[in-house]
């Protein structure tokens, strides 16, 4: 599909690009759409892994690595506000070890996602926002932060961790066992909440560390990925399912990417109840500018101007002035969706 990217970067979209979406060099293509261009992203480590930098932390693609430099380079120059890409928990490479893989009770794990109760990880991750950091780049938008679902995670270190909380022996933890008792459910929750937040802390830290290094002017911002889908009970729901606490993500970073519906396909229409549900559920939005954070409206897949328009008005509706995009879905898509919405 040939897009016509000037038409979207005049709309003040911020896109976030993969090398392999452009089909010329990092110049030629700073060059072409500079003056249109206010701010743009580029991916700086995707859900395999892999990274798109000269990393001495995760593996690296080496073929992407000039034009990932070369870009960032130009984008500060021409003084564009330069995004870059980072999956934290959905981590292809990482995951090769199996201790470090997510499951459910029934000890079903996925391989393509971290159990984010794990310190080493958050290290790691710190490790890799400074490396980033260490570039003259204004923000990270980080994918990927929380945990894939309510029934999400038994491995040994939570149960281990969890289950004398409840009064349990940790081989013996079942979600059933937790779910029958409220008490033990919100329990349930706020111990995973503590562990998202924990591991943001530590990234929020090596951004603050990346700024003394470099003396950058303005901090760097850390835009933490927050999923809302009706599947999921769109912002409340989303809070036991995946983990995240608004307030604390507006402490810690101050910065949140509103995933816009990833389960489902189509954004509801205006004046449609479902709408009215969405714009219900944004609500949350004033509270966390009001307390000085800033709120991003994203969405997978935006490749018309007539969606763009869509979440623009939805984003005026609920105060976000920006938006942000991807032109194509995430190469594991189907496998996320399966995780996130499936049957356990
Ligand atoms: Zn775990």
């Amino acid at each position: 599909m040939k897009l016509n990217y000037r038409e979207f970067f005049m709309q003040k979209m911020l896109i976030m690009f993969k090398p392999e979406d452009i089909d010329m060099s990092a110049k030629d293509f700073i060059s072409t759409y500079a003056s249109y261009m206010e701010d743009v992203g580029i991916v700086g480590k995707g859900p395999d892994g892999y990274a798109f930098y000269p990393s001495k932390t995760a593996p690296v693609r080496k073929e992407h690595t000039a034009f990932f430099e070369e870009w960032v380079r130009l984008t500060d120059a021409l003084e564009i506000h330069g995004v870059v890409g980072l999956d934290m928990y959905t981590d292809g490479w990482f995951a090769r070890d199996p201790k470090y893989q997510t499951m459910n009770d029934k000890g079903v794990k996925m391989e393509h996602q971290i159990c984010p109760n794990r310190s080493e990880f958050w290290q790691y991750g710190a490790e890799i926002v400074k490396e980033i950091g260490s570039y003259p780049i204004d923000e990270i938008l980080l994918f990927g932060s929380g945990f894939i679902r309510d029934q999400f995670c038994f491995c040994e270190r939570c149960r281990k961790e969890f289950a004398p909380l409840v009064d349990q022996e940790p081989n013996r933890l079942t979600y059933q066992y937790i779910t029958e008792n409220p008490e033990y459910h919100e329990k349930w929750h706020q111990f995973r909440s503590d562990k998202v937040h924990e591991g943001l802390t530590y990234l929020q830290e090596a951004a603050v560390e990346s700024d003394d290094a470099t003396g950058r002017e303005q901090p760097l911002k850390i835009s933490v990925e927050v999923l809302m889908d009706p599947e999921t009970g769109l912002s409340e729901g989303a809070k036991n399912e995946y983990g995240y606490d608004y307030v604390r993500i507006g402490e810690i970073t101050k910065n949140v990417l509103i995933n816009l519906f990833p389960w489902s396909p189509v954004l509801p229409s205006k004046g449609s109840s479902e709408y009215s549900e969405l714009v219900e559920s944004l609500y949350f939005v004033n509270e966390f500018t009001r307390r000085g954070g800033r709120a991003s409206l994203f969405r997978w897949g935006v490749t018309t101007i007539e969606q763009l328009q869509e979440l623009k008005a939805l984003g005026k509706e609920v105060g976000i002035d920006r938006v942000v995009s991807t032109f194509h879905y995430p190469s594991d898509y189907s496998r996320r969706r399966e995780s996130a919405i499936g049957n356990y």
